[in-house]
């Protein structure tokens, strides 16, 4: 008799801690939204007034940015990696003219374009960044071939311009990334700086601390970050960087940890703004840092970053980013930022203006 229970008693031991188990990993899921995903973008931030735009600009940038959405959600609803939603969306807004990334980048003093890009697997913290590109078309689809085929995490120059001719990457002449507006903004620029040193008394003691370019179009940077099915998050980041840049300036964009950032523990960020102070804040970093420390959720620990510190230290611009249960944060301090998701409920929001201005 007892030994018919036996197997009996044990089958029903297990399959009890089965329904438990079943009922923890329900629990987790929902939690962390696996299976759920989620996508937010952004295309710079800055002096965005609502009463500076067209009705036509603002329609062009609200469908550009609901196309990024739906190129990288489409792709994750199909049950895709985050990885590759990141890259659809990004690339959707390198190639628009209307954001400061691939064409349309802001020209260096020197009248030529440096694009810089990276991005950030949330899942192994692996990650790829490249900067001062003249000839590669697409700077972020490089980020990925050098996160994934070099041993490296960073590249610049000419250096990461053959290692995108070696691996067959779409390369340009640097006039390809010619906009007139873009250049009308370096003129106007050089002008003010000119301006500006003309009427400064002349001492060399002195660090002139002279605009890259004060106009609302100084920022335009594009970024995405994704959560796809399975959990995983990624963050990535293309920028041409700011108006009036020195050549061989290099941005906050491929600084990891500064303007791109991303793990599955915490969050993936990508940021838009003046990067000098991304870098010295080590911004995107700093969010993920709080979660993880201080056990601070994601628009909490945002917002103390980019509405706090950041200003504090002078830096002006702001960041989008997800967290591992989907929950989404775009805290920014200019006057606007151009920015999308659609969240964990395939709901869809594209916003422009700052609070007040919408
Ligand atoms: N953060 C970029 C840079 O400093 C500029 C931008 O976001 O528009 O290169």
């Amino acid at each position: 008799m007892k030994r018919a229970l036996f197997p009996f008693l044990i089958l029903s031991m297990l399959s009890l801690a089965g329904c438990m188990q079943a009922d923890a990993d329900q629990t987790l899921a929902a939690e962390l939204a696996i299976g759920k995903t989620a996508i937010v973008i952004h295309g710079g931030a800055g002096t965005i007034l609502k009463a500076n735009m067209t009705d036509e600009t603002e329609a062009a940038y609200r469908a550009k940015l609901e196309e990024a959405l739906r190129a990288g959600h489409v792709i994750l609803e199909e049950g895709g990696a985050s990885l590759d939603a990141v890259i659809a969306a990004v690339q959707i807004m390198e190639e628009s003219e209307l954001f400061n990334a691939g064409k349309g980048a802001v020209f260096t003093s020197e009248g030529t374009n440096e694009l810089d890009a990276a991005i950030m697997d949330g899942a192994t913290r692996n990650s790829g960044a490249v900067a001062g590109l003249k000839r590669v078309k697409s700077p972020i689809a490089l980020a990925r071939v050098v996160m994934e085929k070099s041993p490296h995490v960073m590249m610049i120059g000419m250096g990461a311009e053959t290692y995108a001719e070696d691996n067959n990457l779409e390369m340009v002449e640097n006039s390809y990334f010619y906009t007139e507006r873009r250049f009308r903004s370096l003129q106007r620029a050089l002008e003010r700086e000119a301006e500006a040193s003309s009427s400064l008394p002349f001492d060399a003691s002195v660090q002139y601390d002279l605009p890259l370019s004060p106009n609302g179009d100084k920022f335009g940077t594009v970024g995405a970050v994704a959560l796809d099915a399975d959990g995983n998050i990624a963050a990535g980041t293309s920028t041409g960087g700011m108006t009036n840049k020195k050549f061989g300036r290099v941005g906050d964009v491929p600084v990891i940890g500064a303007g791109t950032y991303a793990d599955n523990r915490t969050a993936g960020i990508s940021a838009t703004g003046h990067g000098e102070y991304f870098i010295r804040g080590v911004v995107a970093y700093d969010i993920a840092s709080r979660m993880d420390y201080a056990g601070e959720d994601l628009n909490t620990a945002a917002d103390a970053v980019v509405m706090d510190k950041l200003g504090e230290l002078g830096g002006t611009g702001g960041i989008v980013a997800l967290d591992r249960t989907g929950a989404i944060a775009m805290p920014f301090n200019t006057e606007g930022m151009y920015r999308g998701y659609i969240d964990v409920d395939g709901n869809m929001e594209i916003l422009i203006y700052g609070p007040g201005d919408e």
